[in-house]
């Protein structure tokens, strides 16, 4: 059988642990009989990162910027445990958060839904995409632990030397302040994204935020996505059949509970970050979560939404058997050989990822799945695998189609 041939080469952001291990099963039994694979390989295990001085991240995120679409294994963010077990020189950013720095993105996380793993809300039928704004707030912060009594004030210093300045609190004793901040700029372009993506799959819009409480900060959010709403997309969203709508977030909350699905929910990045988590998990797993950043350039960078499975790591370091799902880091490469053969017309490469999407979904559909799965599905006499076999089961299924 002939390879299927590429034109770019995809951006290759390798991982960590027991992902790390999945990656090299994925491409030796999935991908690279079938592929002509190009790459540009760059290895962001903690090891490399640390070696590197992180460089590596900064590289692997300008190389997304020049060829436009990545596909990325989950890294570990180091805390202090981490220190001593890789030894490190310094307790180095989360990748992630470089990378989405650098790509002032928006996350897209989508469930993959099977038959036979329902979601734990039963009134939902179809995915609920969840859409961070990856940039800012909480995740850009200052703190300050205040020792003792006195006044904390927010002063803002224009480039002409005028200052806006206000009390934040007046403190008897000791205390924590925190300053965050995000740009009209990247507030806009995520709401392109989302508004672009509601259209790209014909799905109704919903962005929530707190704006009562948060008369500025939230408010800014909510106008910004109005005004762009009403200059640039009402009436393709009319023509498309879908809607947008803006509420406060306790309500979007109620509101998703009671919904039956198929539309995208706008986050701010920190409802995002908690908001995915609960989605996910409630459509069944975290490995069953596919996630995807999109730059307002239009650079995309797929990864799985879960991390890198720890504990199933050092099992398998001990030689005991792991039965690890690699669906979510499947579905990264597929989306990622999807958007390269689009960008690249490239049909047999977007086939291709159709049909390792389609494969992954029958061989579950048949019975044939993860601990992790099994535990939860709805079907009767399911086999479990390990990690390598269920690889090995969608392989099969694969050459069958
Ligand atoms: P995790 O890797 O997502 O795993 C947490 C638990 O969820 C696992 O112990 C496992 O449960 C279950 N799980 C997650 N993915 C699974 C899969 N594919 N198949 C089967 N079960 C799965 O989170 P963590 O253990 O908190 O974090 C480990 C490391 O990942 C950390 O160093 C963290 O920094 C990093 N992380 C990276 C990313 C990323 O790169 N995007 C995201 C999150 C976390 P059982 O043990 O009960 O089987
Ligand atoms: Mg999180």
């Amino acid at each position: 059988m002939e390879k299927i041939q590429m034109i770019t080469p995809l951006v290759e952001m390798d991982g960590d642990e027991m992902t790390r291990i999945l990656w090299k099963m994925i491409k030796d039994e999935l991908l690279l009989p079938f592929i002509d694979l190009k790459t540009e390989y760059y290895d962001l295990g903690l090891e490399y990162r640390n070696e590197t001085n992180d460089q590596v991240t900064i590289d692997s995120a300008e190389a997304t910027k020049k060829y436009g679409v990545a596909v990325k294994c989950a890294t570990i963010t180091p805390n202090a445990a981490r220190m001593t077990e890789y030894n490190l020189k310094e307790m180095w950013k989360s990748p992630n958060g470089t990378i989405r720095a650098a790509l002032d993105g928006t996350v897209f996380r989508a469930p993959i839904v099977v038959k036979g793993i329902e979601p734990c809300v039963k009134n939902w039928k179809k995915p609920i995409t969840l859409a961070r704004h990856a940039y800012g707030d909480v995740y850009k912060n200052v703190e300050i632990k205040v020792p003792s009594a006195g006044k904390a004030e927010l002063v803002f210093t224009a480039e002409d030397g005028t200052e806006m300045r206000e009390t934040i609190h007046n403190f008897a004793g000791p205390g924590v302040i925190q300053g965050m901040h995000n740009t009209d700029k990247s507030i806009t372009s995520f709401a392109r994204a989302c508004f672009n993506y509601a259209l790209d799959t014909k799905q109704d819009l919903w962005f929530a935020t707190k704006d009562t409480i948060s008369k500025k900060y939230d408010h800014d959010f909510k106008d910004i996505f109005q005004d762009l709403y009403e200059k640039e997309y009402k009436e393709q969203f009319e023509a498309a059949g879908i809607e947008y709508f803006y509420t406060l977030i306790d309500d979007a909350v109620a509101r998703v509970m009671k919904a039956s699905g198929g539309f995208i929910w706008a986050c701010k990045n920190y409802d995002g970050d908690v908001m995915s988590d609960m989605v996910s998990s409630a459509f069944g797993s975290l490995a069953m979560m596919t996630s995807v950043l999109v730059s307002p350039s239009g650079v995309y960078e797929y990864e799985a939404a879960h991390g890198t499975v720890q504990r199933h790591y050092y099992k398998y370091l001990k030689g005991e058997e792991t039965s690890t799902n690699s669906v979510a880091t499947i579905f990264a490469w597929t989306g990622a050989l999807r958007k390269r053969g689009e960008l690249d017309q490239i049909p047999a490469l977007q086939e291709f990822a159709d049909k390792l999407e389609k494969a992954t979904i029958a061989t579950i559909e048949s019975g044939s799945m993860t601990k992790d799965l099994a535990l939860i599905t709805s079907l009767q006499n399911v086999t479990v695998l390990n990690s390598e076999d269920f690889i090995k089961a969608i392989r099969k299924t694969l050459e069958a189609m």
